[in-house]
């Protein structure tokens, strides 16, 4: 790990020297914003470092309601439930909906969080090629046939989870109602609106109405699109005109909202019940009160007049950026999301890629297997709002340096 010294905006200082961020998923800005650390150090000062216990058995302060209610507004659902991080959101909440006799159905690049979570179910687990309807649809039918006959899972995947937590397991809070009386056969469907790795969307007004084809249940994980996409910035599913036909809209605090946490949003029967059955939620210590009034106040700035404009300085850096790689020869995703990977392909190209351009002073992470499939290591650039345009075209000028130096060309 790289330790830094100091940072300002996307600069940052190392031992070795200034280095420009070009990897952040603090897309906007707000993690420095002062609106969001003073939200932070009110609640600090009132509720102290820590939250000292759990909250569906111990009590919770006012401030993670407050939080959980401007995530609902923002979201325009009745409810919303907050966790203290986008993998323990979706750890909690698989596990919560399904478990033996279901299926989950996901798409193949989805972030590991969203694969542990559906292993930890129990569930029998199936992948569909990355936004690929048609065999979304296959596994989709076959799912509606094997239903009948309860999921049956293989030996060699039986003894895999076995050790795995079930979710009818003392959970600590109160039953889930349903439990033991309903059938099982449930069928969750798994995606990303934004790819982390690959910066490109789920088709996902074809998935909803797949998903509702074959009755089946959709999750869908905003973490790079909250804060960005759609007309108020809540995301894609807003975007598209899908709000209320996704089962489980989750998103993360510590990207676009630069604090930290995750959430879920829904009918109060889905964050009632989850806030009983998330064993993440109900075992696990309250993320500090700071965290929260950081991010409920970040809601509130990407609520605002401030927001929108912020987003626009976003999508005008992420335009330049994008013009200008492809100009020098790289094959990119459409510009639909602040992440542009630049495929380089051999993990050792990567690496020496992303080292040449530190020592131009621009920090890009080398992504690789297991992040990624293996051959398919690549650079992860993102694009802040806090990017001026004489820093996007420093970075070119230095991406250009290091290819010369590497003797690697675009991809
Ligand atoms: C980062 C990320 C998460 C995990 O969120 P954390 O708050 O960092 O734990 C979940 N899903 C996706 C798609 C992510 O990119």
């Amino acid at each position: 790990m790289r330790t830094f010294q100091a940072a300002d905006g996307p600069r940052f200082k190392t031992r070795a020297g200034a280095v420009f961020l070009m990897w952040s998923n603090d897309y906007l800005g707000l993690a420095r914003h002062p609106r969001v650390c003073a939200g932070a150090a009110d609640a600090d000062a009132t509720w102290g470092a820590g939250a000292g216990a759990a909250r569906l058995v111990c009590g919770t302060s006012p401030i993670h309601e407050v939080l959980e209610q401007a995530l609902a507004d923002f979201k325009r659902t009745d409810r919303a439930l907050a966790f203290s991080s986008g993998y323990a959101t979706a750890l909690g909440a698989i596990p919560a909906v399904v478990g033996p006799g279901d299926c989950v159905v996901i798409d193949r690049l989805s972030h590991a969080c969203l694969v542990d979570a559906a292993r930890l179910s129990g569930a029998r687990l199936r992948v569909f090629r990355h936004n690929d309807l048609d065999d979304l649809d296959r596994i989709l039918r076959w799912a509606g046939e094997e239903r009948e006959r309860g999921f049956r899972r293989d030996e060699r995947r039986d003894s895999a989870s076995a050790s795995g937590p079930r979710v009818g397991e003392g959970a600590g809070g109160a039953r889930n109602p349903d439990e033991g009386a309903r059938a099982r056969g449930r069928v969750l469907v798994v995606t990303e609106s934004v790819f982390s790795m690959d910066g490109d969307r789920a088709p996902l007004r074809e998935i909803v109405q797949l998903k509702e084809r074959h009755g089946a249940w959709l999750m869908v994980d905003e973490a790079h699109a909250t804060g960005i996409a759609g007309p108020g910035r809540r995301g894609v599913i807003e975007e598209l005109g899908l709000e209320g036909r996704v089962e489980i809209p989750m998103g993360t605090l510590g990207k676009a909202l630069g604090a930290a946490g995750g959430f879920v949003t829904g009918s109060t029967a889905l964050v009632e019940y989850l806030l009983n059955r998330s064993r993440t939620f109900v075992f696990s210590t309250a993320p500090p009160a700071a965290t929260a009034a950081a991010a409920a106040a970040a809601v509130a700035v990407v609520r605002s007049e401030e927001g929108a404009e912020r987003v626009a300085r976003l999508q005008s850096n992420l335009s330049m950026l994008h013009r200008s790689l492809a100009e020098d020869g790289w094959t990119l995703p459409a510009p639909v999301s602040p992440i542009l990977p630049l495929a380089v392909g051999d993990e050792n190209d990567a690496v020496r890629l992303a080292a040449a351009l530190n020592d131009e002073g621009f920090l890009v992470p080398a992504i690789r297997y297991p992040t990624v499939p293996r051959g398919k290591a690549r650079l992860r650039v993102t694009v802040s709002a806090d990017h001026g345009p004489d820093d996007l075209v420093a970075f070119r000028a230095a991406l250009g340096t290091a290819l010369t130096r590497t003797g690697l060309r675009p991809v």
